[in-house]
């Protein structure tokens, strides 16, 4: 074999494969002249395989060329990687592909802002089991077994006994956080909760609900007020308008059902509102007195106030959704509507 010969064709064969590469515009040609020099049996691999059999004096000086043939050719494949250069016929003025990065569900949202208005206000944030005894659930909220009340509060029960349910609302939380801690303190609670309601546009079996209790030596009635409107204003604009009107719960004693100026037709009546111009959102009142015995505290020394609401009946309003259903749903049409909103 002539091994001078064959140290000067690695010159030849450094030229040839720089003119195919430049030449090779589309990604299956430069993937063709990778396999013919660079592949397992490619030109470079056969040079290799013949180096054992050069003579020993030549070995050192072919081995060298051959290496440095080799890691040319590779940076030439590197380099002209035709990264961010059009190929023939492409129109760089299309679209690029959308990439949805994902997002909160809008009840996520609605629910993280609502809760924030309160955490600025000084309010810890507290959670409970969805799985509650009917102590927590009814009993020790003032409904006891033969109350008329339970049957607005239907719901699954986990046993033959009816003493294991799944929570009809977060109000056990209260129990929950009054059972462990002194006055004062303020708090919220969220979570999902369960009733044997069929679902349809307005009723879900699952849903979710924010609640709020403050309890001090002398909380007030007109601090609920003035900090439910405070959070209606936050939530809804400053310009909405708030009513409370008198009703009726077994755990608060007064009681009221709070409503905001209809946040579709600003109070003029439409659809959304029933033509009356309001819209209920919320329930409250001062604390029962019967509930602050159950936990320990004494009714004589210990007052507050409590509240609660649906999120799925906030986030609906915020975001003109007609259907309670579609935050089931996993529909990403829906979600992905909803993704830019906070
Ligand atoms: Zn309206």
């Amino acid at each position: 074999m002539d091994w001078e010969k064959i140290l000067d064709s690695l010159a030849q064969i450094r030229e040839e494969a720089a003119a195919e590469l430049a030449a090779a515009r589309q990604e299956q040609q430069r993937e063709l002249w990778r396999v013919k020099y660079l592949g397992r049996r490619g030109r470079l691999a056969q040079l290799t395989a013949l180096l054992a059999e050069a003579p020993p004096a030549m070995k050192p000086r072919l081995g060298q060329e051959v290496n440095s043939l080799k890691q040319h050719l590779l940076n030439l494949f590197q380099e002209r990687r035709p990264t961010g250069r059009p190929e023939k016929g492409q129109n760089l003025s299309f679209p690029g592909k959308e990439i949805f990065p994902g997002c909160l569900h809008p009840l996520t949202q609605t629910t993280r802002l609502m809760v924030n208005i309160f955490v600025r206000m000084g309010f810890g944030v507290y959670t409970g089991p969805d799985m509650e005894t009917d102590y927590y659930n009814f009993e020790a909220l003032n409904m006891p077994a033969d109350h008329p009340a339970r049957d607005m509060w239907d719901t699954f029960y986990l046993n033959e006994q009816h003493t294991r349910l799944l929570r009809t609302h977060t109000s056990p939380v209260q129990i929950r956080v009054m059972e462990k801690m002194k006055p004062p303190f303020r708090i919220v609670a969220v979570g999902r909760c369960f009733r044997r309601d069929p679902l349809d546009a307005s009723h879900s079996p699952v849903f979710h609900q924010m609640e709020g209790l403050m309890v001090g030596s002398d909380i007030s009635f007109s601090q609920l007020k003035g900090l439910l409107i405070y959070f209606c204003q936050e939530l809804f604009g400053s310009e909405t308008r708030v009513k409370f009107l008198p009703s009726y719960f077994p755990f608060t004693e007064p009681s009221a059902e709070v409503s905001i100026s209809c946040v579709i037709c600003k109070g003029t009546g439409c659809a959304t509102c029933g033509r009356t111009g309001w819209l209920e959102i919320l329930g409250c009142g001062m604390v029962h007195p019967r509930v602050f015995r159950a936990v320990g505290y004494d009714p004589e020394t210990v007052t507050g106030f409590a509240f609660g609401m649906g999120i799925e009946r906030i986030a609906m309003l915020r975001h003109g959704i007609a259907d309670i259903r579609f935050f089931l749903q996993n529909d990403l049409r829906f979600i992905r509507q909803l993704s830019g909103s906070r």
